[in-house]
C-alpha cells in the first residue's frame, strides 16, 4: 500500500466527506477545475493572455492553514501560468484590524515562498477611487443615501419567501444623495445613522441583491488612513473594485461567496469598469481544528493558548514554531487538491505531509526524555562511536557521539515484569545499544518506595555496531545518552489542541478543548552534538519523533523543543 493509500485508510468516522482529490499532474501543475477554466481563458485569449491572482487577507489575525491552501492555490496559478500574484490588505474595517496583523501576514506568506515581489498593496490606498466610483453609481441613479438603521434594514430585507420592503429614502434625487454622501464623507452624521445603498431589486431571490449597503459610518481610526475617513466601504462594494483596479484576472474566494458573485458582477458592470472573474472553491476544514478567525482570536485573547504561534494553534506561525517546514504546507496543499464541494480534511494528511519532509531532511540525533540511568559495570574507557546523521540522505554523513560507562535509557525501555513480545531490556535480559553495544541486566536497584532508579548492566565487548566479531543477535535496539556528556533540555510534547473531530460546529467547542494537548518535560537528556542547536534547527529523536528547537523558550541556558510530529501516525492505529 503507497503512503498515500495508507493515509485514506486511516480516515475517521465523519458525517463530513473527506476530501481525497487525487492529483492529476500534467506539466507540472495539479489540474482542477480552476486550471481547466484558466486553461479555456487561454485558449479564448480573453486575458489576453495575462493570468494575475491576488490573495486578499483582512488583517484582522493571523494566518491559518486555510489561508495558507488560498495562498498557495492562488500563488500557484500565477507561478503556473508565468503570471502576477499580489498580496492585498482587505483593510476596510478599522475596528478590527491591526498594524501588528500586516507585518505577521507579510511575514507568513513570504515564508511560505509565495512571491509578490514588491506587491504588498492596501484596498486603504484605493478609498479615494472607490469614493468616486460611487458618486457615479449616484450619478447613474444606481446607488442612494438611506436613513435607516441596521436593524430596520435587516428587517425590511424580507425573507425567503418574500420581497424585501423598499426604503422611504429609495427615491431620493440625484442632487439629495450627492449631497447627503459628500456629508457623510465629511463626518457630518453619526455612526449608523446613514449607509449608501445600491439600488437593485428588494424583490429579487438573492438576498445580497436586496438594496446591498456600499458604505457605513464609522467614526473610527484606521491603522493606515488615521482619520482621514469615517465612511468605510463594506466587503462586497470593495472587493470588485479592488480586483478591477489591480488588473486581476481569476479572483479567486472560498464558497461562501458563490451568491454574492451576482452582485460583484452587478457592481463591475454597472461602473462599466475592468472586469476580472470571481471563481469560488471549497474552503479548508481540518479534523480536530477550528479554522475561524473569531475562534482563534477567543484562544489567545482568552489565554487558552500562549499565543497566536502557539505550536498547538493551526496558525501559520504556530505550525512554523512547531516545526513545519514551508515545503511541507505547499505538498499538503497540492494533496488535498481543491474542491468545489465542502470537506472536512483528515489532519493526520497534514501530519503525513511533514513526516515525509522531516523523513528527507531532518538530522537524526538521540535524545531521552524520561532519563532512567544505566551504570556499565565492566565498560571503563571512553568512546566516540559513529552514528549515521540521516539514513535517507546519504550526504549527511555521520558524527560521533560518546559512549561511557554510565548512560541514561528512557524508563519505558525497561520492565520488571514484561508482557509477551517486550523485546527490550528486562533482568538478566539482553538489549542492543544503538550505534554501540549489547548489554545485559545484571541487577535492578530501586529506592525506598519500590521505583527502579538504576539498572546495572554489563556489556559484550564482541558486540561493537559495525565492527563486532560476535554473531549475537537480540530483538530489541534501543537509544540512549552518555550521562557525562548529555545536556538537559525542555521538551515539549503536543497532543490535539480538540478532542472532538469537529470542534467547530459544536456551540459549546471551548469544552473540547483538550485538557492533555501540551506535556512539557523539562530534564530531558540530549546527546552533545545538538549543544549550538539554533531556534527552528530540526532534528528526529530516533524512536520518539521530529523536533525542532523553540524560538520563544529558548535561551543561551535552555535548549527547548517542540515535537512537531510523531514517527508514525499513531492516532491512526488508535482508530484502527
Ligand atoms: P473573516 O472574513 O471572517 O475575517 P476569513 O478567514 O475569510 O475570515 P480573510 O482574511 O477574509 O479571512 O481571508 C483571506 C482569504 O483567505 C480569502 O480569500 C478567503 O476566501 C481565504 N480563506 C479563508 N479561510 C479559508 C479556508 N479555510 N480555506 C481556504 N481559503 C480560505
Ligand atoms: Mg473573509
Amino acid at each position: 500500500m503507497s503512503n498515500f493509500a495508507c493515509i485514506f485508510s486511516n480516515k475517521l468516522n465523519t458525517k463530513m466527506e473527506i476530501e481525497n482529490n487525487s492529483v492529476d499532474k500534467t506539466a507540472g501543475k495539479a489540474k482542477n477545475f480552476i486550471y481547466e477554466l484558466i486553461d479555456k481563458d487561454y485558449e479564448s485569449n480573453r486575458w489576453n493572455g495575462n493570468v494575475h491572482t491576488r490573495f486578499p487577507p483582512e488583517p484582522n489575525g493571523y494566518l491559518h492553514i486555510g489561508h495558507a491552501k488560498s495562498i498557495c492555490l492562488n500563488y500557484g496559478i500565477a507561478r503556473d501560468y508565468n503570471g502576477k500574484f499580489n498580496l492585498r490588505f482587505d483593510d476596510t474595517n478599522p475596528e478590527k484590524e491591526e498594524q501588528e496583523y500586516v507585518d505577521s501576514i507579510i511575514e507568513d506568506v513570504r515564508w511560505l515562498g509565495a512571491n509578490f515581489d514588491d506587491r504588498i498593496l492596501y484596498a486603504s490606498d484605493y478609498f479615494e477611487q472607490m469614493y468616486k466610483w460611487a458618486v457615479e453609481l449616484i450619478k447613474k441613479g444606481l446607488a442612494y443615501v438611506c436613513d435607516l438603521n441596521g436593524d430596520q434594514i435587516r428587517e425590511t430585507r424580507g425573507t425567503l419567501t418574500e420581497s424585501g420592503k423598499e426604503s422611504p429614502f429609495r427615491n431620493r434625487s440625484v442632487e439629495e444623495n450627492l449631497d447627503l454622501f459628500e456629508r457623510m464623507r465629511k463626518g457630518e452624521f453619526e455612526n449608523g445613522s446613514k449607509t449608501l445603498r445600491a439600488k437593485i431589486d428588494m424583490a429579487s431571490p438573492n438576498f445580497n441583491m436586496r438594496d446591498p449597503i456600499m458604505y457605513r459610518i464609522v467614526h473610527a481610526e484606521h491603522h493606515r488612513q488615521g482619520n482621514n475617513w469615517c465612511i468605510y466601504p463594506t466587503y462586497d462594494w470593495a472587493h470588485g473594485n479592488e480586483d478591477s483596479i489591480e488588473g486581476i484576472t481569476h479572483s479567486i474566494c472560498t464558497l461562501e461567496f458563490e451568491n454574492h458573485r451576482p452582485l460583484y458582477d452587478w457592481f463591475l458592470d454597472s461602473l462599466g469598469v475592468y472586469h476580472p472573474q470571481q471563481i469560488e472553491f471549497a474552503r479548508l476544514n481540518l479534523t480536530f481544528t477550528v479554522m475561524s478567525k473569531r475562534k482563534l482570536l477567543q484562544l489567545v485573547k482568552e489565554n487558552y493558548v500562549d499565543g497566536w504561534d502557539d505550536p498547538r494553534m493551526p496558525t501559520i506561525s504556530g505550525y512554523r514554531r512547531r516545526g513545519y517546514t514551508p515545503e511541507s504546507m505547499r505538498n499538503f496543499a497540492e494533496i488535498i487538491g481543491v474542491a468545489k464541494r465542502d470537506a472536512l480534511t483528515d489532519i493526520s494528511l497534514l501530519e503525513f505531509a511533514i513526516r515525509d519532509d522531516l523523513n528527507k531532511h531532518a538530522k537524526r540525533a538521540m535524545a531521552v526524555l524520561n532519563p532512567l540511568k544505566v551504570v556499565i559495570t565492566n565498560y571503563e574507557i571512553e568512546e566516540e562511536l559513529e552514528a549515521v546523521n540521516n539514513p535517507e540522505d546519504a550526504e549527511a554523513g555521520t558524527r560521533k557521539v560518546p559512549f561511557t560507562k554510565e548512560i541514561f535509557i528512557e524508563e519505558s525501555d525497561f520492565m520488571e515484569n514484561p508482557p509477551k513480545g517486550y523485546h527490550r531490556l528486562v533482568p538478566g535480559g539482553e538489549v542492543r545499544l544503538r550505534y554501540a553495544y549489547i548489554i545485559k541486566c545484571e541487577e535492578v536497584i530501586k529506592n525506598d518506595e519500590g521505583k527502579v532508579i538504576e539498572l546495572r548492566c554489563s556489556y559484550d565487548p564482541e558486540t561493537k555496531s559495525g565492527s563486532g566479531t560476535s554473531t549475537k543477535k537480540v530483538k530489541g535496539v534501543i537509544h540512549w545518552v552518555s550521562a557525562k556528556q548529555a545536556i538537559n533540555a525542555e521538551v515539549r510534547l503536543y497532543d490535539r489542541l480538540f478532542t472532538v473531530e469537529n470542534p467547530g460546529t459544536d456551540d459549546d467547542w471551548l469544552s473540547k478543548i483538550n485538557p492533555n494537548s501540551l506535556q512539557i518535560i523539562n530534564d530531558a537528556k540530549i546527546e552533545p552534538s545538538l549543544k549550538n542547536s539554533k531556534p527552528l534547527d530540526k532534528f528526529q529523536f530516533e524512536r520518539l519523533g521530529y523536533f525542532s528547537v523553540d524560538t520563544k523558550y529558548t535561551t543561551a541556558e535552555k535548549l527547548v523543543f517542540n515535537r512537531t510530529v510523531t514517527l508514525k501516525d499513531s492516532w491512526g492505529k488508535q482508530n484502527k
